[in-house]
């Protein structure tokens, strides 16, 4: 007879990288994205050449650096990761692209923060696989053309509209990320789960997606808080009660909107009447960055019919005030 001891769920430490999938075939949903992706890998691979460069579209949070670490261990290439806001002189991207391998991958984050001159360097080195370097100061200084061996730039971004045109013409095949269905995140709950070790409910897991505003990041997250609330309180698996009580607790709704969120509908219904409201008002009543506002919560509530973009400015429709219990004034012209 063996006794085993009792360890609460999840004890095992698990990382952040461990939860993300490595091949194409354990990515979960996205599958018209998946067979874009497979058909373009499996024809550079069989063609011998490393594929064309990709930009990855979409808001944060939805895979795109975990697909970046896909498309380099399908083509089993080395992977360098840099970002835009890393990148402050055209040098520092000058000397990662000479020290590139033939076939890497570079992967560079919010490629729509690079700064121009790199930007510009970018480009030619995509196009001519050379890079200028520079070398002295000042007027005696000269630029020696480097031959770069081929390489593959994933960019990702969620400001596609950023770009320069010339550098988006660079990119061979750009793949836009769309939140995930409910059924999805249902499925992307379940596999994390398995991996933290933590036993899940099949109608927790689905209320769990529910609230997880279409994004596998948040539902990680919210998956590791969901266990601390079962580990608290001594459960041994999680159910619907557990998940609603810590979503409650960490003020996630209902919709699985967040504070931020309801803290924009709020200013646009209670402060400005319904809008239109421009972007930089709204985002000086929430205290947040335009940049966040436009990038991290617009695009769901307008996604899930909260919120509509006019040309005039932001403006909350009747699911808005509806879901903040809120009645539209009377001379509230209500379109949506
Ligand atoms: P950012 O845009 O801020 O870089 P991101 O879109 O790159 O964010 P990731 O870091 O790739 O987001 O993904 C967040 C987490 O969600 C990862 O840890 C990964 O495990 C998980 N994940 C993302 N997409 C999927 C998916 N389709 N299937 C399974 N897990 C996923």
């Amino acid at each position: 007879l063996r006794m085993v001891s009792a360890s609460p769920i999840g004890s095992e430490q698990v990382s952040d990288e461990e939860l993300r999938p490595s091949g194409l075939d354990e990515f979960i949903g996205q599958p018209r994205l998946k067979a874009q992706m497979k058909l373009f890998l499996d024809a550079a691979q069989k063609r011998g050449v490393p594929p064309d460069h990709i930009l990855l579209a979409g808001p944060p949070g939805l895979g795109k650096t975990t697909l970046a670490m896909i498309v380099a261990n399908e083509l089993e290439s080395p992977i360098r990761i840099t970002s835009g806001p890393a990148i402050q002189h055209a040098g520092d991207l000058a000397s990662i692209l000479s020290s590139l391998e033939e076939g890497e991958v570079l992967f560079i984050d919010e490629i729509h923060r690079l700064p121009r001159a790199a930007e510009e360097l970018l480009y030619i080195a995509m196009e001519d696989f050379r890079v200028d370097v520079v070398v002295g100061k000042g007027p005696g200084a000269s630029s020696i053309p480097l031959t770069l061996p081929r390489f593959t730039v994933v960019g990702a971004t969620t400001r596609e509209g950023m770009l320069p045109s010339p550098l988006r013409a660079r990119f061979g095949f750009t793949a836009h990320l769309d939140f995930y269905p409910r059924d999805e995140m249902r499925k992307l709950i379940l596999r994390s789960s398995v991996v933290l070790n933590v036993h899940i409910d099949e109608d927790a897991a689905d209320q769990l997606a529910r609230r997880s505003r279409g994004t596998p990041r948040i539902a990680n997250r919210l998956l590791r808080r969901v266990r601390d609330w079962a580990v608290v309180h001594d459960l041994d698996h999680v159910d619907v009660e557990a998940v609603e009580q810590a979503l409650d607790l960490y003020q996630i709704d209902v919709e699985g909107l967040d504070r931020l969120d309801i803290a924009v509908l709020r200013a646009i219904c209670g402060s400005f009447n319904g809008g239109p409201v421009g972007l930089n008002n709204l985002a000086a009543m929430v205290g947040e960055e335009s940049e966040t506002v436009e990038t991290v919560c617009e695009p769901y509530l307008v996604r899930e019919g909260f919120l509509v973009r006019t040309p005039k400015g932001r403006v909350a429709t009747s699911r808005a005030w509806e879901h903040l219990g809120m009645n539209p004034p009377d001379d509230v012209n209500m379109l949506f």
